[in-house]
């Protein structure tokens, strides 16, 4: 892997906080620049310069947002300085600025291109597995552990295509430290990224929540056009969303998705009566927190219990 001083860097505007801990995931990005076929290592060095100077004159961050940076070429390089001597070390937690909220908890990788409609190439896919394994073992992080940008943001990052890769990449980073995961392990995310375009049980859903925030105004009908972007929207800047762009993902799901106790009454538990008949969940428990809902909306946790017959959904 190359050092900041390696690869060009400049000097940090001012010295990056280490904490004294370790992080507890890894988050993958892609940097949505241009999938270059030049995988050669100036090339991997130009880039890391680029974002550096991006994040510092643009953004005004005090160096590289990264922690660590993956060209197409599969060249690994140092994002923010003292990432790799911190990582090396195995106990302690450069702060980085690539999502916030998780900047002391999570290493953030970003991977050169744009992986929307395509694969990463090869080499970058063998240097990102081996990086993340080589991070797991030094912070004990579990291979499972591994999420993409969206699942924390309202963000298409790390790309729909990469993204669908996280699976992969867990498995084939368990294998690497001689590990398996079981499915669920494996292909567990926090929260479904919905946007304009998707239609079916889970926009219905969310535009279920959305009425109950008093956001989306009218009948759900499962499409996710105009009127549910906007209300998805309205409701990300009633609370502050850091991205109001009407995607939504990891960072206003925690917020819409509100506990329902058994009993209650009204759009939100209409929700879960929605998606407790989708997922033919035999019986909901009596509080529907985070991590029922996250069943329910079939990205995490622990499989609930399927119904031998469906119409043995409980009646709530
Ligand atoms: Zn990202």
């Amino acid at each position: 892997m190359a050092r900041c001083s390696e690869w060009g860097a400049r000097r940090p505007s001012s010295p990056p906080k280490i904490w004294d801990r370790r992080p507890i995931r890894i988050l993958v990005h892609h940097t949505a620049g241009a999938n270059t076929p030049d995988f050669s290592v100036p090339a991997a060095h130009r880039m890391a310069r680029g974002i550096q100077a991006f994040h510092m004159d643009r953004n005004g961050w005090l160096d590289s947002g990264q922690h660590f940076t993956i060209s197409r070429g599969g060249h690994v390089l140092e994002g923010r300085l003292y990432s790799l001597g911190e990582l090396n070390g195995g106990r302690r937690v450069v702060e980085g600025a690539h999502s916030p909220g998780q900047n002391i908890i999570a290493i953030g990788i970003e991977n050169e291109g744009t992986y929307i409609g395509v694969d990463p190439p090869a080499p970058l896919w063998n240097s990102l597995r081996a990086t993340c394994a080589y991070i797991c073992s030094r912070y004990g992080i579990a291979p499972s552990e591994l999420y993409g940008h969206r699942d924390y943001r309202n963000t298409i990052c790390p790309g729909d295509r990469l993204y669908g890769m996280l699976p992969r990449l867990r498995n084939e980073v368990a294998g690497l430290l001689g590990r398996r995961l079981s499915r669920t392990e494996a292909t567990k995310a926090t929260w479904p990224l919905l946007r304009e375009g998707d239609s079916g049980p889970l926009v219905e859903a969310a535009q279920l929540l959305l009425r109950d925030a008093g956001t989306l105004r009218g009948d759900p009908d499962g499409r996710y056009d105009d009127r549910t972007l906007g209300a998805v929207t309205e409701f990300q800047v009633l609370h502050r969303a850091e991205d109001a762009n009407g995607l939504l993902g990891g960072e206003s799901w925690p917020e819409l998705a509100r506990t329902v106790r058994a009993g209650s009454e009204g759009d939100a538990a209409r929700a879960v009566e929605l998606l407790a008949r989708h997922r033919k969940v035999e019986s909901v428990p009596d509080v529907v927190d985070h991590p029922v809902w996250q069943k329910l909306l079939g990205t995490g946790g622990a499989p609930v219990p399927v119904a031998q017959d469906p119409s043995g959904v409980a009646d709530r």
